[in-house]
C-alpha cells in the first residue's frame, strides 16, 4: 500500500484521489521535507510544584515551523505522521533534541527533568528501550532527568510488552507517566501492578474541577489512587487560580498549564526559570 510505505519515498498524486486525500498527500510530502530540513522545533512547558511554586520539570512538545503556514501544533500533523510512517523518525528526533537540551541545562546547573511524549508506534517498536538508552548515552543525560509520557491506551494494550519496554529503562532511572489519565479504560487491578511513576490528570477534568461536581470527583479519585500507589500526580491544563487552589487542597503534586506558562522555546524557558519565584502564579 503506497500510503503506508513510509521512509523517504515521495508519493505521487493519482487522479482518483479526492481533495482531502490530495491535501493529506501534500502534507505528508511537506512533513518529509520538514524532518530533512530541520523545520521541527521543541517547545517546553514548565511543571510547577503546587506546594512551593518551584519549576520541577518541563514537558517537551513538538512544533513545526512550516515555511508558509507558520507555527503548527502537533494536532495538525502528528496524525498524518502516524499514518505515513514518519512518526518513528519524528519521535526519535524529539527524543534526541529534548535529551540534548536537558543535558545542556544540567551542565549549566539547571536540573530540569524533561518529559517526552511517545506515540504508540514509537513505543511498540522492538528497539524502543535500546534506542532511548543510546540517546541518553549520546547526550550524556542522567536517566533520572528523563520522563516518558505514554497515553493510557498505549499503557493498557499488552501488559507483558509494556513491562518489557518499561522495566529496563526504569531500572536505569527513567520514569514513566500515564498521560491524559482518566480518559481511557484502565482496569484498576491492572494499574496497581504496572511500573509507572506519575499520573497526569487529563485537562478535561482539571478544567471542570472548580465548578463541576463530577469532574471534581474524578480528580479526587485519581489523587486518592495515586496516593495509595505512592505515585506522583501532574494536573495538566491549569488555567485559573481557582483550579490551582482546589488542586492544592486535594493534594496534587505538580501543575502545568497556561496559568504559569504556555509551551515556550528553550531560551524563553531559561528566562522563566531565572525569574523570581514570586513572579510565578501560585494561588
Ligand atoms: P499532551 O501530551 O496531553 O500535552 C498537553 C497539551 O495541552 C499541549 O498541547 C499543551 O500545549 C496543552 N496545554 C497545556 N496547558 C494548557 C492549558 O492550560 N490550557 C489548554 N487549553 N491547553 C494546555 P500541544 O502542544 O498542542 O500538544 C497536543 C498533543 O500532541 C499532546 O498532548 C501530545 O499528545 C501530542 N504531542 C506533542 N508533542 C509530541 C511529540 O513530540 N510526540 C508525540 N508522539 N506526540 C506529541
Ligand atoms: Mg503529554
Ligand atoms: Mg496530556
Ligand atoms: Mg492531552
Amino acid at each position: 500500500h503506497a500510503k503506508r510505505s513510509g521512509g523517504n519515498a515521495v508519493q505521487f498524486f493519482e487522479p482518483s484521489m479526492n481533495q482531502s486525500a490530495f491535501e493529506r498527500l501534500v502534507l505528508e510530502n511537506e512533513l518529509r521535507e520538514a524532518v530533512k530540513e530541520d523545520q521541527l522545533v521543541v517547545f517546553y512547558q514548565p511543571k510547577i510544584c503546587i506546594e512551593t511554586g518551584e519549576v520541577r520539570g518541563a514537558e517537551a512538545l513538538v512544533r513545526w515551523l512550516h515555511p508558509t503556514a507558520g507555527l503548527l501544533s502537533p494536532g495538525a500533523f502528528i496524525g498524518a505522521a502516524e499514518e505515513c510512517g514518519l512518526i518513528g523518525e519524528i519521535g526519535d528526533w524529539v527524543m534526541k533534541a529534548s535529551c540534548k537540551q536537558a543535558a545542556e541545562w544540567a551542565r549549566q546547573g539547571m536540573n530540569v527533568p524533561i518529559a517526552v511524549n511517545v506515540s504508540a508506534m514509537q513505543f511498540e517498536r522492538e528497539s524502543f528501550a535500546l534506542s532511548v538508552m543510546e540517546t541518553l548515552e549520546q547526550c550524556g543525560l542522567d536517566p533520572h532527568l528523563l520522563e516518558i509520557e505514554l497515553t493510557e491506551s498505549i499503557a493498557m494494550k499488552d501488559p507483558e510488552r509494556v513491562i518489557e519496554q518499561v522495566q529496563p529503562l526504569r531500572d536505569r532511572g527513567v520514569s514513566f507517566a500515564i498521560d491524559d489519565f482518566g480518559t481511557g479504560h484502565s482496569s484498576l487491578s491492572y494499574l496497581t501492578r504496572m511500573p509507572f511513576d506519575v499520573f497526569k490528570i487529563d485537562q478535561s477534568f482539571v478544567r471542570g474541577v472548580a465548578e463541576d461536581k463530577h469532574a471534581r470527583i474524578v480528580v479526587e479519585t485519581i489523587l486518592a489512587m495515586a496516593k495509595a500507589l505512592k505515585l506522583k500526580t501532574v494536573a495538566e491544563g491549569v488555567e485559573t487560580a481557582e483550579q490551582l487552589a482546589l488542586l492544592r487542597e486535594e493534594g496534587a503534586t505538580l501543575a502545568q498549564g497556561f496559568l504559569f506558562s504556555r509551551p515556550i522555546p528553550a531560551d524563553e524557558f531559561e528566562a522563566f526559570m531565572n525569574q523570581p519565584m514570586g513572579a510565578r502564579r501560585t494561588a
